[in-house]
């Protein structure tokens, strides 16, 4: 047996070691930097622990806290952590699972309602089991062994049934053998891998309890879920815990609340946002934007019904594998009808209501069409999760030839609505196919080859950041996804654009080319730039924090009276605005000047007008912005002609 063996890097250099030898001992020879930061390593494609003795030539990396998987490895180990703390604070808990969420980690555990206080003193006791630098050490031991060991815990006894049928949790792949990992006097099951040592968790933060039941079943038990998040050193957190706070102070639901854009009421039901005045101007400008746009980009717009047949969504496909998702169907005297969950297929009997000839091509079918979907209940949130929302929606008929260009025109129309909401960090994801998985994808291998290699095309002349993501296209063809960060650092999917072999053939669509012939090679694109209504507007009042850009802004002017003889004035004022489309409210109230001013700063009206003699006897405004700026005196006639010219140029 050979006694070496060779480590390819992840920059492609090799270098030979001594079989046996570990990860912690390579990233020690790497550098001391890199084995103090050693969170796990990466052996081919599987994590293991740093201690571990590697055997065979492979592929090797050093995770850190910089590797989305280092995190993950990292954030669980602070659960562990935790779970040690709680069984030493509070004995007679048990523990379920602990795994790792988007930011940071959970346990749940069965015990009564946890307090803030309680909080504070499992934090204490953790940061005592980190000073005592426990090693975390991984041991293979038998199901019945551990059966024994975790004799007290019924939900680890039950997982540990499992585990011998489905090889979850703690499972090693060796039939009755499982995982545990070990740190001080603390054990508990899992599958690892995990951080050496316990100093290594320098900064964490538990930062919510909350409700959860044992495998998510309401007929189950109460469990408490506490949160948490970590980091390899004080500043990250202090950073993220900023980040948090900023991020609260954005959150759409509040600030929706707070300047009286939505509601949701109890007798409509959940998930059903009501738009209030304020919010349906916001809704409806960036409509009235989208329809502009569309119209100048040759787009034909049309309207179609919320509900439709059975048998509609039957030809499109999208029964039985949309049904979930969907409301339950309405029996009527002539059939039955669903709530519809997409625009595709009405848009498809549009195309095909006549022929078309190859004149007219291509065809461009917008709507903001209304769609329904069947969420449940515990799943919903603000407007980012809704049971009904209203695309901005088109589907693009065009032959084979057109689709390079018809793609560009779409990503060229994103960019500038991006650059009119002032949108800088966005990126793409192209999303192909893998010819591997036949049965997962329309059996057209000539059109996946050439769209997915004009989609590409098209990123790279447009110089746009994009990532590509094998084996994640739709079935009916490849698409681009727009993706953005939130103001919570979550990844969400903004726009996309998804080209369609599939409607085709189902809606027999075709076109009559230059020699009378019909030709069936119809490609369809979806797209939708702006999202839902629902997700863009809570986006964007995410990003705006409520400031929203005079043209999009509910109230852009507010007129103040400093008594009440410059009320006739005032009301000049207010009707000169208003004739010129803008939309202004007015302060007549008696208060102090601060105290109306203060109020219009907290309702974000972008220009607080104040109006006194002087300025009646000269028919000026007195100006100031809602950030504190005063921009002082200025004749009306100008104040106007200004605001009309901000407005019409978006800024
Ligand atoms: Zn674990
Ligand atoms: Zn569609």
């Amino acid at each position: 047996m050979a006694s070496k063996i060779t480590i390819t890097f992840p920059d492609g250099t090799k270098k030979e070691y001594k079989k046996g030898v570990t990860g912690e001992e390579i990233a020690k020879g790497i550098s001391e930097g890199l084995f103090r930061k050693a969170v796990a390593v990466k052996i081919n494609d599987e994590q293991r622990d740093l201690y571990l003795p590697i055997n065979e030539s492979c592929e090797f990396k050093v995770l850190t806290f910089n590797d989305e998987e280092g995190k993950d490895v990292f954030w669980h180990s602070t659960s562990h952590l935790m779970a040690q703390a709680i069984l030493r604070v509070f004995p007679e808990s048990k523990l379920t699972i602990g795994p790792v969420v988007e930011n940071g980690f959970y346990y749940d555990i069965d015990h009564p309602p946890f307090h803030e206080e309680d909080l504070e003193k499992i934090e204490a006791e953790m940061k005592k089991i980190v000073k005592e630098n426990h090693l975390v050490r991984r041991k293979e031991i038998s199901v019945a062994e551990a059966k024994k060991l975790f004799k007290n815990n019924k939900y680890k006894v039950e997982m540990l049934k499992e585990i011998d049928k489905f090889q979850d949790e703690g499972s090693t792949g060796k039939k009755g053998v499982v995982s545990v990992y070990e740190q001080g006097e603390f054990i508990d099951l899992c599958r690892g891998p995990h951080l050496p040592r316990t100093e290594m968790i320098k900064a964490f933060k538990l930062t919510k309890i909350a409700g959860a039941y044992w495998r998510g079943d309401a007929k189950n038990k109460q469990l408490q879920r506490i949160y948490g998040v970590s980091f390899p050193d004080n500043k990250q957190l202090k950073e993220y815990l900023e980040m948090l706070e900023e991020a609260e102070k954005r959150n759409h639901k509040k600030i929706g609340e707070e300047m009286g854009l939505f509601a949701h009421f109890d007798l409509v039901g959940k998930g059903l946002p009501v738009w209030l005045p304020r919010g349906e101007i916001i809704r409806g400008e960036v409509e009235s934007f989208a329809v502009e746009t569309e119209r100048e980009a040759g787009y034909q717009r049309v309207s179609t019904p919320h509900l439709a047949k059975k048998e509609l969504f039957e030809k499109s496909g999208h029964l039985p594998y949309y049904e979930d998702s969907m409301y339950p169907p309405m029996k009527m005297d002539d059939g039955t009808y669903y709530l519809k969950a997409m625009n595709c297929p009405s848009h498809h009997l549009i195309f095909s209501f006549r022929p078309r000839s190859y004149r007219e091509m291509p065809v461009r079918l917008s709507e903001y069409g209304t769609c329904y979907r069947n969420e449940l209940s515990g799943t919903l949130n603000g407007l980012l999760r809704v049971r009904i929302l209203r695309m901005n929606d088109a589907h693009i008929y065009c032959t084979k030839d057109q689709i390079e260009r018809e793609v560009e025109l779409v990503l060229k129309m994103i960019k500038q609505y991006f650059e009119v909401f002032g949108l800088k960090n966005y990126w793409l994801r192209l999303s192909l196919h893998d010819p591997s998985s036949k049965s997962k994808y329309i059996d057209e291998p000539d059109n996946w080859l050439y769209a997915e290699k004009i989609l590409r095309k098209v990123l790279v002349k447009l110089k746009l950041e994009f990532v590509e993501k094998k084996d994640e296209a739709a079935f009916y063809g490849p698409k681009i996804d727009v993706q953005f960060k939130n103001v919570y650092g979550r990844e969400e999917t903004m726009s996309t654009v998804q080209l369609d072999f599939a409607a085709k053939s189902r809606f027999d669509l075709y076109y009559v080319d230059d020699s009378g012939q019909k030709n069936k090679d119809v490609f369809v694109i979806h797209r939708a730039p702006l999202s839902t209504h629902e997700r863009f507007m809570a986006f964007l009042i995410e990003h705006y924090a409520g400031k929203f850009p005079l043209w999009l802004s509910p109230v852009q002017v507010k007129v103040l009276t400093i008594v009440d003889r410059h009320e006739v004035y005032a009301d000049r004022v207010v009707e000169t605005l208003r004739n010129k489309g803008l939309r202004v409210e007015k302060d007549y109230r008696s208060e102090t000047m601060n105290k109306k001013i203060r109020d219009a700063q907290l309702e974000k009206v972008n220009y607080i007008v104040v109006v006194g003699d002087r300025e009646a006897e000269k028919v000026t405004v007195n100006i100031r912005t809602r950030d504190g700026v005063i921009h002082g005196e200025k004749h009306l006639d100008k104040f106007v002609d200004e605001l009309v010219g901000e407005v019409k140029q978006k800024k």
